[in-house]
């Protein structure tokens, strides 16, 4: 095929994502719906689709989409127009369920596929130390992996097809849970007159620590350099969390496993969405507790 790499959805994460294959000297066919994203990797040396169609000339494809239904849309239109490649990576955060089906769909054309979400945030895919949770075939995994490896610091292969998404889900789902736990018990603390970092130094010395305590913590001046200190600017935003929060709930009550503080939380981030919080980081969850929802 004429290019090792077609990348699609050049938003947050996809542009770092893509500029870290061109600098490692990897030939990149790039397209995003947005012609602005597209043409900022352009002078950074990719090749510009100004379709998904024009992509079937692309060995392997990278998608980083927002959710499931962009995928699919995106798998089934580059089948139809007669793809000639021979590997699907698709790093989004989506369904499962929707992912483990892709990726039966493109076996059946005779194509590999591995799901590889990521976790790390902007920064991890501006500085490329992203770590990847696969899903898929050793093969498949192990064809791709040196792409794989000038976007991710941590490669983990978790599974079969479909269990990297399972993997991103069950760890959001947590990471969730924690946050609202841990801005509940620092707002209460607050409430009742105690030095948020006088609480905050006791949970990071105590049972109830957690990286939203000692890494993310929520409540503003206790870290410096976190999105809480910056008005909940520029980290994981509470919308990208519903959406997330969403899936696994879903994807939990398709095979019957019991989600009760998942579903409270996703419940919690909806009250956020509709407050117009979607935009703040998913920390802002402390300044809803105090109702503080104005923006
Ligand atoms: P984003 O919204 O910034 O980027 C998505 C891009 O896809 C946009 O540029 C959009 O124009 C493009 N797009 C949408 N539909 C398209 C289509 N049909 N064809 C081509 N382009 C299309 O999102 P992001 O923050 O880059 O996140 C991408 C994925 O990674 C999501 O699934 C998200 O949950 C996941 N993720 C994000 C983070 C983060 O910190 N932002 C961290 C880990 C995982």
């Amino acid at each position: 095929a004429a290019h090792s790499v077609g990348f699609i959805g050049l938003g947050n994460m996809g542009a770092y994502m893509a500029s870290n294959l061109l600098s490692s000297g990897v030939s990149v066919k790039a397209f995003d719906l947005n012609p602005e994203a597209v043409n900022d990797l352009k002078q950074k040396g990719a090749t510009v689709a100004d379709s998904v169609e024009s992509m079937t000339d692309c060995e392997t494809i990278i998608t980083m989409l927002p959710s499931s239904p962009h995928v699919q849309a995106t798998v089934t239109t580059l089948l139809n127009a007669g793809w000639e490649g021979k590997t699907w990576i698709d790093s989004s955060t989506i369904d499962p369920i929707v992912s483990k089906n892709l990726g039966e769909a493109l076996a059946k054309e005779g194509k590999g596929k591995i799901d590889a979400p990521v976790s790390g945030g902007v920064k991890g895919a501006a500085a490329g130390t992203l770590t990847f949770m696969v899903g898929g075939e050793s093969s498949t995994l192990d064809a791709v992996k040196p792409y794989l490896e000038t976007m991710g610091a941590n490669i983990v292969h978790c599974g079969a097809n479909g269990s990297g998404q399972t993997a991103k889900l069950c760890n959001n789902l947590a990471m969730a849970i924690q946050m609202v736990g841990t801005a509940e018990a620092l707002n209460m603390g607050d409430s009742l007159g105690l030095d948020p970092k006088i609480l905050a130094g006791i949970m990071n010395t105590s049972t109830s620590r957690c990286w939203s305590s000692d890494s993310y913590n929520p409540y503003p001046g206790v870290l410096e350099g976190v999105p809480a200190g910056n008005d909940y600017e520029g980290g994981f935003g509470s919308s990208l969390m519903l959406k997330d929060l969403g899936l696994a709930t879903s994807a939990a009550g398709a095979v019957k496993s019991a989600t009760p503080l998942g579903n409270a939380t996703k419940e919690i981030y909806t009250m956020m969405e509709s407050m117009d919080m979607g935009k703040k980081d998913f920390g802002a969850v402390l300044q809803f507790l105090k109702g503080n929802c104005g923006n």
